[in-house]
């Protein structure tokens, strides 16, 4: 499953975060999941809870998920649509299929709280 490596990515990088910081607990993790990253959340929050399970720094933490929107817009009219979930199927316009999409594909850190 190609979360649970993201997932231990993610772990990686909030044990340098917390040795950064000296600190021994993190609370809350705070993500920014794009709908076009293709990251499955729901996939992505199972190896979250497997993991932090083994890991003392991570134990306790909460996972926070957002979905930000996205804006698509349409190669044809230049109409703007946004979604949060799925790439619209065509302009609610001018009914063209090919919409771009502005940005939406990343997967962010956005806050961890700790002590
Ligand atoms: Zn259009």
């Amino acid at each position: 499953m190609h979360e649970i490596s993201l997932v231990q990515g993610l772990l990686q990088q909030l044990h340098s975060i917390a040795k950064e910081n000296s600190v021994s607990r993190v609370l809350k993790v705070t993500m920014v999941v794009g709908p076009l990253s293709g990251v499955v959340v729901d996939s992505f929050t199972f190896g979250f809870e497997i993991l932090t399970k083994e890991d003392e720094l991570v134990r306790e933490a909460k996972l926070e998920i957002i979905i930000p929107q996205v804006t698509f817009r349409c190669s044809s009219c230049d109409e703007r649509m946004q979604s949060s979930d799925e790439r619209p199927e065509q302009c609610a316009k001018c009914s063209e299929t090919l919409l771009i999409p502005d940005g939406g594909d990343d997967l962010i850190l956005q806050r961890v709280e700790m002590e």
